[in-house]
């Protein structure tokens, strides 16, 4: 199979950093550049990133030169955004008008209306959605994104419900992982010993951008679907991975044996065509009483599956459940990858 070049940008960040980790090897892609901000450019990137994430910085990263976001200094056919929401706002359309596929960690672009904003097991068909953004801009590239890192994590083993049952209406209430927020996101005064009951926008991202995943799309733009999330987000003191209570009503009637199934056997696109990130199976529902842990099961299908306990009927809506996934890898840069992957092998470029 052909490779593609690809770049990063904001690549000495939290998810720039993971995205080199799940880039460094990939059997489709070739990562030929590495971009940051002018304090970085010019720079060996070992010189200016403090590597912080478990394991070694890759060899094949140290010597490159940084360079600046900018699409003069960086040619690639999909370069995968970690910028900031103020800088990604010009960066990505520019990279876009330059004939680059930009994947998208930043929420700039998730609701636009000609945007694709994508979990491949979730809403494949969306990808179309780059034919109208083209057209419609005059583009040769175009911009996917994926969702916040948090509805990620109650989607996936949703969609399953949803299709079998419906949903009428449900809460969402999360534990999110400092690292969500950045390596200098949230100061270590702040948030030991202590939990933060907000997080800005995450519950509107949480009540609107979950919709737009399960709509439908009908040649021309997303019907979102048709019910109504209410959403609670906390900032907690783990490090990595965001732990979720759900509780959902359904449409129609399911057991608990059902929604268990149906979440279990969960299969798409991504596994079908064995794409190199897609977890097997992407949604693992555990039976103990005690999971899922945040320690425990972060790191489940390399990271990139969502682990599901706790099913049981709820007493004022039809079930609930506990979900949790990596938020840096299921939650940005392995669900971009992952995007590219699908992208790739279902459309070409
Ligand atoms: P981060 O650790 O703060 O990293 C930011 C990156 O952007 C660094 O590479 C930084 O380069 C670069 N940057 C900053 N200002 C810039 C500028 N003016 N011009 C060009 N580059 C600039 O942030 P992060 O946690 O990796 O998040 C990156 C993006 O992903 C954000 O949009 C965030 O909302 C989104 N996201 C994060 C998560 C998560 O779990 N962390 C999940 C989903 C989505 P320098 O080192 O040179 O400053």
């Amino acid at each position: 199979m052909k490779k593609y070049d690809v770049a990063v940008l904001g690549a000495t960040g939290m998810v720039g950093q993971r995205f080199i980790e799940g880039l460094v090897d990939h059997p489709f892609f070739n990562l030929t550049a590495l971009a940051a901000s002018e304090r970085s450019a010019g720079k060996r990137y070992e010189d200016c990133a403090k590597w912080y994430i478990e394991g070694e910085m890759p060899e094949e990263v140290r010597d490159v030169k940084v360079v600046k976001v900018d699409p003069e200094e960086v040619q690639a056919d999909i370069v995968f955004s970690a910028l900031p929401n103020p800088i990604a706002v010009d960066a990505e359309p520019a990279f876009a008008e330059a004939g680059s596929i930009v994947c998208s960690n930043a929420s700039s672009y998730r609701m636009t209306e000609d945007v694709p904003l994508l979990i491949p097991e979730v809403n494949p068909e969306h990808l179309d959605l780059i034919d109208v953004q083209r057209e419609k801009r005059g583009w040769e590239g175009a911009i996917i994104t994926n969702p916040n890192c948090s509805s990620t994590m109650f989607v996936l083993p949703l969609k399953p419900v949803y299709e079998k049952f419906g949903i009428e209406n449900m809460f969402v209430a999360t534990l999110q992982a400092v690292s969500g927020a950045g390596y200098s996101g949230v100061p270590s005064m702040a948030i030991l010993d202590n939990v933060i009951p907000y997080i800005p926008k995450e519950e509107h991202k949480d009540e609107t951008e979950s919709l737009k995943m399960l709509g439908r799309f009908d040649g021309e733009k997303i019907i979102p679907a048709d019910f109504t999330i209410s959403a609670v987000c906390h900032r907690v003191p783990t490090l990595d991975g965001h732990l979720e209570s759900c509780f959902v009503k359904t449409r129609e009637e399911a057991t608990i044996e059902e929604i268990k199934a149906a979440m279990r056997d969960f299969t798409a696109l991504p596994q079908e065509l064995k794409l190199p990130t897609a977890p097997v199976p992407p949604v693992i529902v555990r039976e103990e009483e005690n999971r899922p842990q945040t320690r425990l099961d972060r790191d489940a299908g390399n990271g990139m599956a969502v682990t599901v306990g706790r099913v049981r009927e709820d007493p004022i809506l039809s079930f609930k459940f506990t979900c949790l996934g990596h938020n840096t890898i299921r939650g940005a840069a392995g669900a971009s990858i992952l995007n590219a992957e699908m992208l790739v092998k279902t459309r070409g470029l």
